[in-house]
């Protein structure tokens, strides 16, 4: 897992979700809220997906595996849309997971902090939710509009839930990696002995299940290559124009668009310790 950077302009975020168009659609829900009528069809978040997908390189947002690696991603609620109903239809609230981190993880979301107020709709006027519809989401490309992004990074800290959020959260010091040449896995583990650190893989391992066999296995492809590579590199045996292709392929690597980038900044960095030029 990597901190991910929203791209917001007009050209990647679709309009459903922002301007007229969502304080239209936070009516409806606020409506069919109070109404009892609420029901939740992908097809109002699935607008959404390519944008995410250009904001995380189509890779997952929890283990960082490729859309188009045999995981099939989808738009994931961060806050579950059955537990947080208001934040169903927010941008702010949505990234690009894979079908297997997205399906383990369901409506458990726990949190030590204060809850996410909930807008208040039972006994309200049409009138009334009218003015309520905008102002509990921010635009995600109209600061003026809505709940600052400010403000709603306040209330997702204010919670202080154990999963992170794949945006607002940098949770890379705190991920620590481990290769397993017997087994051939590569599982994430605590960075450090801080409960912080414990806490973040223990809500990525039992809510996303990101060190299951398949992702293990996968990750450990990638990370035997990287150490041939930064063997033959640290060798310093190569010739210069074999020199700089090594580097390179080190530095992409650790790349945010690269699968597991996360790990291979852990092993290059911290573990190996190159001083790639
Ligand atoms: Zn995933």
């Amino acid at each position: 897992m990597i901190q991910l950077t929203r791209i917001r302009t007009e050209a990647n975020v679709p309009k459903a979700f922002r301007g007229a168009d969502r304080v239209k659609r936070e009516r409806e829900l606020l409506t069919k809220r109070r109404d009892g009528e609420l029901e939740f069809k992908s097809s109002q978040w699935k607008p959404a997906k390519d944008a995410l997908g250009a904001e995380s390189f189509r890779k997952c947002a929890y283990c960082e595996s490729l859309a188009s690696a045999g995981y099939p991603c989808d738009v994931e609620h961060l806050r579950p849309k059955d537990v947080h109903w208001w934040l169903a239809w927010a941008y702010e609230n949505y990234a690009f997971s894979c079908f297997l981190c997205n399906n383990k993880k369901l409506n458990h979301f726990p949190f030590e902090g204060t809850a996410w107020p909930e807008p208040k709709v039972a006994g309200k006027t049409d009138a009334q939710l009218a003015a309520l519809a905008g102002t509990f989401t921010p635009d995600p490309i109209d600061a003026a509009e809505g709940l600052t992004l400010a403000k709603f990074a306040q209330r997702h800290a204010a919670e202080d839930s154990d999963l992170p959020h794949p945006y607002l959260d940098d949770v890379s010091p705190l991920l620590g990696f481990r290769a397993d040449d017997v087994l051939e896995q590569v599982f994430v583990e605590p960075a450090n002995g801080t409960a912080a650190s414990k806490r973040v893989v223990n809500a990525l391992v039992t809510l996303c299940d990101i060190n299951r066999d398949d992702l293990s296995r996968d990750r450990y492809l990638r990370y035997e290559l990287l150490r041939v590579i930064a063997d033959a590199w640290s060798s310093d045996t190569l010739p210069p124009a074999l020199q700089l292709e090594h580097v390179d392929t080190l530095k992409r690597a650790m790349d945010a668009s690269r699968p597991y980038s996360a790990m291979a900044r852990h092993f290059i960095r911290r573990v190996w310790k190159l001083q790639l030029p």
